[in-house]
């Protein structure tokens, strides 16, 4: 089967509102770029839904053009790093090495294909300092006090990509109106530095930059001045990406900064959005002990990217439920040879449409409900389908036996038992037996569960 490569792919583009169709600068050279962690703590399942939707998005350009550079940054220089060294009382470069670990370890049992660049923000000073020049020398930005700051009246198309109005624009930004700001929207391109802090020498003095002057300077670095993807969670249109698009376009001479702005909506819970500063989370690392990767990804693909997704138990349950169904089909057609195929057309044009990640898994039920009854040829059609449908939203590739394996090794617990054991330990201890409560306690924690009594009741997880 052969399709019009560059034809059929549509995305949402936030820039302009509405829908379109993909047509890179360079179709020899597709460049896309994604706000990645802060590494100064575990990352929630939130933070992992960008990861996981524009893995998506990498792995069906990585089909249609011959290459793709992805770049997904690490932000390693940060206030928050900064407190999370002073709190633990280790150097910075201990917290941020050790996060940015365990993120891309992390981000790789989930299946997130490695990025092409990972660029670390530290290791683009240079770059920075070089961009905040010419914004000087363009007479879009001027220092203040130790500080540069970007003139946010040079630049006339601010607020194009969030569509706000100038004084939510300066609401919403929550920063106090530093006196030597010659405009309340202005924002800090390089700020000083006390001793104590990380800092760099600069033309301005010993100090460090601004969060959103890194990823225009890395963005210039490895990918050029205009490029094709710029992607993040919602939360990043404002002001994070308004401010990279006006110091990158700025610093270009008015060349266009980012073609195609991409934001996924938030992961919630309760419909509130996850977020450390809320502590409604739910650490990836947490999930990762007692549900595979793979689940946690189809359940971060389960609702289009653009949607909130409210997280529940339920959510992985279910998403491993189905896993079990889809490698369930896959085990039955047995040694069926499995030949390369592509993947199916209806797959294809659920993803070219703006990542339909919901209507893809449901065409993938589809062919999964179909192998089940094939027999012959098709059978081994089908079950070729199905890994190469998979391939693309980045599941199905294990052994089915493999995924059995596992599943059957992960400890289940019985939460009814659990409760009767409870609920009996309780009636121990009111009768004084307490030789009997703590055998009962025993018990309970050989079900790989701990328990612990609060003033409403025992309440019990599963041991970490
Ligand atoms: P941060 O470390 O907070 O800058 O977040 C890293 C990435 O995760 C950014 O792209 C955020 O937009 C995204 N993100 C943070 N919280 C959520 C959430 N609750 N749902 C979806 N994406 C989120
Ligand atoms: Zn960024």
């Amino acid at each position: 089967m052969r399709y019009h490569r560059a034809m059929s792919l549509h995305l949402y583009n936030t820039l302009s509102r509405r829908k379109e169709l993909f047509t890179p600068v360079d179709p020899a050279r597709v460049t896309m770029y994604v706000c990645g962690p802060t590494v100064y703590n575990y990352v929630h399942i939130g933070n992992a839904r960008p990861v996981v939707v524009f893995d998506v998005l990498y792995r069906l350009l990585s089909r249609d053009y011959a290459k793709v550079i992805y770049a997904r940054n690490i932000t390693d220089v940060d206030d928050k790093i900064n407190a999370a060294a002073k709190a633990g009382d280790v150097p910075i470069t201990a917290i941020t090495e050790k996060f940015a670990t365990v993120y891309r370890d992390e981000m790789a049992t989930l299946n997130a294909l490695p990025p092409t660049i990972e660029p670390h923000a530290t290791q683009h000073i240079p770059q920075m300092i070089s961009m905040i020049q010419r914004l000087l020398d363009g007479k879009h930005a001027y220092e203040a006090e130790g500080h540069v700051l970007f003139h946010v009246p040079s630049f006339a198309g601010y607020g194009q990509l969030s569509g706000r109005a100038r004084d939510d624009m300066i609401a919403g930004a929550r920063v106090e109106v530093a006196p030597y700001k010659k405009d309340p929207a202005d924002f800090v391109l390089w700020k000083p530095s006390t001793p104590d802090l990380p800092g760099w020498d600069s033309p301005w003095g010993r100090g460090r930059p601004g969060w959103h002057i890194e990823c225009s300077s890395m963005i210039e670095a490895h990918l050029g001045p205009t490029i094709d993807i710029h992607g993040g969670g919602h939360d990043l249109i404002f002001p994070h990406h308004e401010n990279e698009l006006a110091q990158g376009t700025c610093a270009h001479g008015g060349a266009p900064y980012a073609r195609y702005w991409m934001h996924n909506g938030f992961l919630t819970m309760n419909k509130e959005k996850m977020s450390k500063s809320i502590g409604n989370i739910v650490t990836v690392r947490e999930l990762l002990r007692h549900h595979p990767g793979e689940a946690i990804r189809w359940a971060l693909l389960s609702a289009h990217y653009r949607q909130p997704l409210d997280w529940s138990d339920d959510t992985i349950v279910q998403a491993n439920r189905t896993l079990s169904r889809l490698y369930g089909a896959l085990e039955q057609a047995g040694d069926a040879p499995a030949t390369l195929s592509e993947p199916p057309a209806a797959v294809l044009e659920a993803l070219r449409d703006d990542l339909n990640t919901p209507r893809a898994m449901a065409e993938i039920s589809n062919i999964a409900g179909a192998l089940n009854q094939a027999t012959g040829a098709a059978k081994a059609e089908l079950k070729a389908q199905l890994i190469a449908a998979g391939s693309l939203l980045g599941v199905l590739q294990q052994p089915p036996k493999a995924w059995f394996e596992a599943a059957a090794g992960r400890k289940t617990i019985d939460a009814d038992e659990v409760e009767r054991l409870i609920a009996a330990r309780a009636a121990a201890r009111k009768a004084r037996d307490f030789a009997g409560a703590d055998r009962i306690r025993d018990e309970i924690a050989a079900l790989g569960v701990v328990i612990e009594d609060r003033a409403d009741g025992t309440k019990w997880r599963a041991a970490e």
